[in-house]
């Protein structure tokens, strides 16, 4: 039986529009495709247009909104770290090569027990679920059955996701390294081999998917980068995700092993750029590697927590939009210490407005008759986007349709549209839903008589967006839903 969702809905169209529906339809088919939209439906000629799409009330199960309610398409986390998340919040004070020594790799080295990966991954799989995430892009350990018990319970989770086994041969501590690199690329195969083999969901497709994992360079001998190249190669459709130009230490390690002019040229060498790759980060990306990167068509996850957390830097995301690079939210577990998206469209409006900032003072000075050489980058190209703070409709994209564009999903997830998936999230901006904050739009409410309904409008719908996006979080979401399928949310007891 389909089912017809009726009630204001957020629809991303591009990083500059997003389209607000206060009276919208959509239908889902039991496989959990979208069949069709009406937007501007009165509540008076909602039988009128279910008739004309052949919909009778008897074949149909229709889900009107409630006040104060309304979907949006699920978010998307283009980067995180699966087994990071019993650290997270702890280490800030370090940066990067230090925090992976003291904090990060004694945490992942854990996950050799099994038993305890079995212990810890249901609960992270949850709460990054509920936070909204209905894609993710997860990186285990290194660790095969650590692994292999990640990926088999983001697939029983019903969350469209890719799960990969770091590579990992040199430069890492005694007790989390891997011995050869025919050890490296054995269980990577036997990872891809299993996960290709879980069953598919009710529309035909995997919702799960493997992806190359090459933890980031400084990690991975020329060996192992070579062969896991010649793995992608002889895989077109295999996706690939690692990091790259996070912090300035990292950057200049990665220049002497390799004996390369640029990170992005490292990876590159080794046929790892594609249109399919994941870089996290991209914090220090000249101009000459964005063009590069645009060229191969690779995506960036921007995840400006992280980025903050560890004092890393921050990426610029605009000038990368005007450069054609894709670009995508991720939370990075954790190097940062959210597993919500929503944190990361905070910090990466902060990281926006910063930079715009930042330009306009080294403009004022340049223009006073001062030279700053650091800012001539900047200013050469100001684009549509460098040195622009990020509208909502801009950080709405990154998190939905951006994202999807990242991982090569755009043609079935990131914002509605017919035939595509159906993943989306019911939001509640109730004032009894969630952060206080919330409250404070809504003087009319009168805490003992129950609250003054508010229908929606489109002004209204915006604003109730732009709250959800600064204010909000898990409270706020009622159902996270995949391909049709409730997986999630405050309103999801299985
Ligand atoms: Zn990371």
């Amino acid at each position: 039986m389909s089912t017809v969702y009726y009630g204001p809905v957020i629809n991303p169209q591009s990083v500059t529009d997003y389209r607000a529906l206060p009276q919208c339809l959509i239908c889902v088919s039991p496989q959990g495709d979208i069949e069709w939209i009406a937007e501007d439906v009165e509540r008076a000629n909602l039988n009128d247009v279910l008739a004309q799409h052949d919909c009778a009330p008897s074949a149909i199960t229709l889900v009107c909104l409630a006040d104060r309610e309304f979907l949006m398409p699920g978010l998307v986390d283009t980067h995180t770290h699966a087994c990071q998340v019993p650290n997270m919040g702890v280490g800030g004070e370090m940066e990067l090569l230090p925090w992976l020594d003291n904090y990060t790799f004694p945490t992942e080295a854990r996950f050799k027990d099994v038993k305890y990966a079995e212990r810890a991954y249901p609960d992270v799989i949850r709460r990054i679920v509920n936070s909204g995430t209905t894609t993710c892009c997860y990186y285990g350990s290194l660790h095969l059955e650590a692994t292999k018990v990640l990926a088999s319970l983001v697939h029983d989770a019903g969350q469209r996701a890719f799960v990969g086994k770091c590579n990992m041969n040199q430069n890492c501590p005694p007790n989390y390294i891997e011995s050869s690199v025919k050890e490296s690329v054995d269980t990577t195969l036997d990872l891809i081999n299993y996960i290709e083999q879980l069953p598919k969901s009710a529309c035909g497709e995997p919702l799960l998917h493997p992806i190359l994992t090459p933890r980031f360079a400084i990690s991975c001998t020329e060996e192992l980068l070579a062969r896991l190249g010649e793995v992608a190669q002889k895989n077109p459709k295999l996706a690939i995700q690692t990091h790259i130009s996070e912090n300035k230490a990292e950057i200049a390690l990665v220049k002497s092993l390799f004996k390369t002019k640029s990170y992005a040229e490292t990876y590159d060498k080794f046929h790892l750029l594609r249109d399919n790759t994941i870089l996290a980060h991209g914090v220090y990306l000249t101009e000459d590697e964005m063009v590069l990167l645009a060229k191969r068509g690779s995506g960036v996850s921007h995840c400006p927590t992280s980025n903050f957390y560890l004092s890393s830097g921050m990426a610029r995301v605009g000038m990368l939009l005007d450069h054609g690079v894709k670009v995508g939210l991720g939370t990075d577990a954790a190097g940062g210490y959210s597993p919500s998206i929503l944190t990361e469209i905070q910090h990466a409006s902060i990281a926006s407005k910063v930079l715009a900032i930042q330009a306009g003072d080294k403009k004022c000075k340049c223009s006073g008759g001062h030279s700053e050489s650091s800012g001539e980058d900047d200013m050469k190209q100001p684009g549509q986007f460098t040195n622009q703070k990020l509208t909502i409709a801009a950080l709405l994209f990154l998190a939905t349709l951006g994202g999807a564009g990242v991982c090569c999903l755009q043609d079935r997830i990131g914002s509605f549209e017919k035939k595509k998936a159906f993943d989306a999230l019911l939001v509640s901006v109730h004032d009894d839903r969630g952060n206080p904050a919330l409250w404070g739009y809504n003087p009319d409410r009168d805490l003992t008589q129950g609250v003054t309904a508010q229908s929606a409008d489109k002004k209204s719908l915006t604003e109730w967006l732009e709250r959800f996006l600064f204010c909000g979080d898990d409270r706020n979401i009622k159902k996270v839903i995949v391909q049709g399928r409730t997986i999630g949310g405050r309103d999801y007891h299985p």
